[in-house]
């Protein structure tokens, strides 16, 4: 799925020599590479403050603390994303709210939230997910007619732009009040091991969450607030450095591949390229333009309309393709997260979505040869 071999050859004299200085230094932790990572992902984002911590589960997790959410507290989230997103709700005993999402961007639907919220509810995590932002016009206008949080899990849409409808162009993560991401290898920006950040513009919350990360310190040895230890290593913070200037670089090459993709699918039936949309682009939603990053394809993913996908995901590991179905099962139906207050025709999207996606490999060292054998092998099998 992803090539992180091909990707670390480009800059293997860079992160190797960055590596051994860290190791030289024996500054492993909070050394001066992580202060100059922070600030270097600061300016990126453009946001006042970065707080980088150990992965981006931890960093979903110690941004609901720093908020001070209290147990019983309702929080809502998509019902399709990775399981991270609602894990961490229901350990700090707050009350994850699954919604379902829009059928094209996959990302949660503002028309679900507004249904979704009682008295108890006090945040909302949109996950800008496969890379591509959720609907933040209304789902920060929904926030703020209701006074509460929005968390944007980022993990999967580092380096995304999302336009306004009012033109203001702001990337994925500096929009809500926090955000996380994380840094793991086969993220858009990934380390060489765990990593994950925090993000933020408000300056008394960044202050909170740095201590939260830090055993809930302010001044040494004295504890104020429950805190964890959730740190990046400098190591990592060095191959992060190494690489967050190739993010731009990185993203494009990725919607480079997902274009051949999309033109080598056009006009097959049975299978849905993925939407470019709600990001007020001006191009149509099928088209991925080249003027804005809206879209950093953290996955390219599609959908098989003709019940074929199990069938498909075999074949396509017979032939030694790789492809992955995220996800398979909706939170709302996982074991650890069923609730009575979830009806099923809630999830319409989501229950159809699980069937039928499908993500194919996308990194940025897929060549034309890979993207045409891959496209050629689905395409027949679709229409056989
Ligand atoms: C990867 C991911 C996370 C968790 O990140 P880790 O660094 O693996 O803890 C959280 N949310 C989403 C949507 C992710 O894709």
């Amino acid at each position: 799925m992803v090539d992180l071999k091909g990707q670390y050859e480009q800059i293997k004299e860079q992160v190797n020599s960055s590596v051994l200085d860290v190791i030289n230094s024996t500054a492993f932790i909070n050394g001066p590479e992580v202060h100059s990572f922070q600030k270097e992902l600061e300016e990126y984002l453009d946001v006042k403050h970065v707080i980088p911590c150990a992965n981006g589960t931890d960093a979903l997790q110690i941004a609901m603390m720093g908020l001070g959410l209290e147990p019983g507290d309702e929080v809502i989230t998509a019902d399709f994303t990775f399981a991270a997103t609602v894990e961490v709700i229901a350990l700090l005993r707050l009350t994850p709210v699954l919604v379902d999402v829009e059928p094209d961007s996959f990302n949660i639907d503002p028309a679900a939230i507004k249904k979704a919220i009682t008295p108890k509810t006090k945040a909302i995590v949109p996950v800008h997910l496969f890379g591509q932002s959720a609907n933040m016009d209304e789902i920060m206008a929904i926030a703020k007619e209701h006074d509460l949080y929005v968390i944007e899990d980022n993990a999967q849409g580092i380096g995304a732009n999302y336009k306004f409808t009012n033109g203001n162009v702001a990337k994925t993560g500096a929009i809500g009040h926090v955000a996380s991401t994380s840094f793991f290898p086969s993220k858009n920006l990934g380390c060489y091991g765990d990593g994950g950040a925090i993000f933020t513009n408000d300056d008394e919350l960044a202050h909170i969450i740095r201590g939260v990360v830090n055993h809930g310190m302010y001044k040494r040895y004295h504890h104020d607030v429950v805190g964890v230890n959730s740190r990046l290593d400098s190591i990592q913070a060095a191959v992060l450095r190494t690489k967050l200037p190739n993010l731009d670089t990185y993203n494009n090459t990725r919607r480079a591949a997902a274009r051949k993709y999309n033109k080598a699918f056009e006009g097959i039936q049975n299978i849905i390229t993925p939407q470019v949309k709600g990001n007020n682009c001006d191009t149509d939603s099928t088209t991925i333009c080249d003027t804005c990053d809206c879209h950093v394809f953290h996955q390219y993913t599609l959908k098989i309309t003709n019940g074929k996908r199990d069938e498909l995901a075999q074949h396509l590991n017979d032939k030694g393709i790789p492809c992955g179905v995220y996800y398979p099962i909706p939170l709302h139906s996982q074991k650890a997260y069923v609730d009575d207050r979830y009806n099923e025709a809630d999830f319409p999207i989501t229950n159809q979505l699980v069937k039928e996606v499908i993500s194919l490999p996308m990194h940025t060292e897929l060549d034309d040869e890979q993207i045409d054998f891959i496209t050629r092998t689905i395409i027949d099998f679709v229409n056989s």
